[in-house]
């Protein structure tokens, strides 16, 4: 039973969708196979913060009568099914869901309870999906290494002594572990996709707009979008298009279509590899920064290569305001989060000091609830927003962000189709790496930042390894591209269907279940004795 367990949890969303159609196994079975991996791994990874067995266990079950139900009426009633029904979903610990914890991986929020669904939790729960519990984060998604969270680290299953990225870090680690096969992230500046860069998985950022943000805690509301992670893009595409759409409560959702053909990526290799022939891409030189690693830019320059002999033409273009980037988002994204993480004054949410008056219990509710990092956002923003200080920054900012979109409009009215970058200048960095320097940190998100900016879609997708490590691929594309981007990676999945690397787990994955092994916080903090 473990045997079959442990090759249960490897399939993707798609090929266990269609063994449950075929009632080769039930969703409790493959629920109680997936818990027990994520049960036995938490020590060693630390990917959730709560694993929602009960609830888990009541949705399989539901799961498994709709099928029963389905079977009995026919294979039209079964093929209508929601592709994700009785499949498990982490959700990353930011997402409200009735009656459970969401913390944000802060302090501040310890002990608080959702009192109603987040939007995309109605829409998965309408979809027959199955809830396993909420992942690790950096303390209100801002990080890249998910080592902000106060709750401790995450490990990368493919080295433990190594960050998984953030500050979706717990999602990208539970799916690479195969915790489950779908995820959910938010990305503001790079957190979905540099933790699916770092982990080998897939990741991606929608459109800003595409999903509803109701019931989901607000870090940068310009830039916030919820987007999928999955081990490829057919069920990344199957989860964004479960859980995307205009709703009501969130004005900045778009009325756009979600296109059908997110559920109609190709099933054959051939069929995916030949829709790349004639596609017309963009290389960006700008995006091979200044510090990035050789073996990176060589997977992205072979992934290139690639590409262009399926008969893709690949270009080289520039983006000339990309090296503005940085500097712009960490105005304008400090100073949105100055502006809503004010509603954390211990009356509303979560802990609060209660012992002096109001503005002592608040001082010392925040002084005590929220992290450095979280602290230091608060304090760039507020000044940047300050009296003299408005003009000078956040306006100068949000003008240089126009620039930055502009340089991508220029590209899609020139007829290409997407860009191809790095996602990330570096495979996953060790703990406490760099953590003393913000500023190095704030660099591991130079290639996904001006995607913010400009709110287009972006995904990551794996392309190799370097030293070991998972490199990914970004592909970019206009605004509501999302089907033609997992199109595209649908194709490079198809090409590099026999590559070596494919067949590669986590390196480190059976010593995260070893009992014995360390904790990810243990780890840090020998590194951080040694260094
Ligand atoms: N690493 C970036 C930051 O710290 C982006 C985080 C994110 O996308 N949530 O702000």
């Amino acid at each position: 039973m473990v045997a079959e367990a442990n090759e249960l949890i490897r399939g993707s969303g798609h090929e266990l969708a269609a063994g449950l159609r075929a009632g080769a196994f039930s969703s409790v079975e493959l629920v109680e196979a997936h818990l027990a991996a994520a049960e036995r791994d938490n020590h060693g990874l630390h990917a959730w913060l709560t694993i929602e067995d009960t609830g888990a266990r009541a949705a399989a079950t539901a799961a498994d009568s709709r099928l029963v139900q389905a079977r009995r009426e026919g294979p039209a009633v079964l093929a209508g099914l929601p592709p994700l029904l009785g499949l498990p979903v982490a959700l990353k610990d930011l997402v409200s869901v009735e009656g459970g914890q969401c913390t944000a991986g802060s302090r501040i929020l310890e002990g608080y309870r959702a009192p109603y669904d987040a939007h995309i939790t109605e829409r998965l729960r309408a979809a027959g999906a199955v809830i396993l519990g909420k992942t690790n984060m950096d303390e209100f998604a801002m990080g890249s290494s998910t080592e902000h969270s106060a709750f401790g680290p995450t490990s990368n299953p493919w080295d433990l002594d190594r960050v998984p990225g953030g500050s979706s870090g717990g999602s990208a680690a539970a799916i690479a572990a195969f915790h489950a096969p779908f995820g959910i992230g938010t990305d503001t500046g790079g957190s979905i996709r540099q933790p699916a860069a770092l982990c080998g998985i897939v990741g991606m950022k929608p459109t800003y707009g595409r999903v509803s943000r109701y019931g989901i805690v607000a870090f940068a509301s310009s830039l916030d979008q919820i987007g999928p992670f999955a081990r490829d893009s057919r069920d990344a595409a199957a989860l964004l298009h479960a859980v995307a759409g205009r709703d009501e409560r969130d004005s900045t959702s778009a009325p756009v279509p979600v296109p059908d053909a997110l559920l109609a990526l190709a099933a054959s290799d051939d069929a995916a590899a030949g829709a790349l022939r004639g596609k017309r891409l963009g290389l960006p030189r700008e995006y091979f920064v200044a510090g990035m690693e050789p073996g990176v830019e060589a997977r992205v320059r072979e992934a290139v290569a690639a590409l262009e002999a399926a008969g893709a033409t690949v270009d080289e273009v520039s983006l000339p305001h990309t090296e503005y980037g940085l500097a712009t988002y960490y105005i304008v994204a400090p100073a949105e989060a100055s502006a809503n993480l004010a509603r954390y004054d211990g009356i509303r949410y979560g802990r609060g000091r209660r012992d002096g008056d109001t503005l002592s219990n608040e001082l010392a509710t925040r002084g005590e609830g929220f992290g450095a990092e979280v602290k230091r956002r608060i304090m760039l923003g507020t000044y940047a927003l300050s009296a003299g200080y408005y003009d000078a920054y956040y306006l100068k900012a949000q003008k240089v962000r126009t620039l930055i979109k502009a340089d991508f409009d220029r590209l899609w009215d020139a007829g290409f189709d997407a860009l191809v970058a790095p996602t990330s200048p570096t495979v996953a960095f060790r703990f406490g790496a760099r953590l003393a320097d913000p500023v190095s940190m704030y660099l591991s998100d130079a290639c996904t930042l001006p995607v913010n900016m400009a709110g287009l879609p972006g995904v990551s997708i794996p392309c190799g390894l370097s030293d070991g490590l998972p490199v990914g691929l970004q592909l970019i594309g206009a605004p509501w591209s999302e089907a033609g981007l997992l199109e595209l990676a649908r194709g490079y999945e198809a090409i590099t269907a026999d590559a070596a690397w494919r067949g590669l787990e986590p390196t480190q994955l059976a010593l995260a279940g070893d009992p014995t092994q360390p904790s990810p916080a243990e780890r840090a903090a020998a590194l951080a004795g040694a260094a």
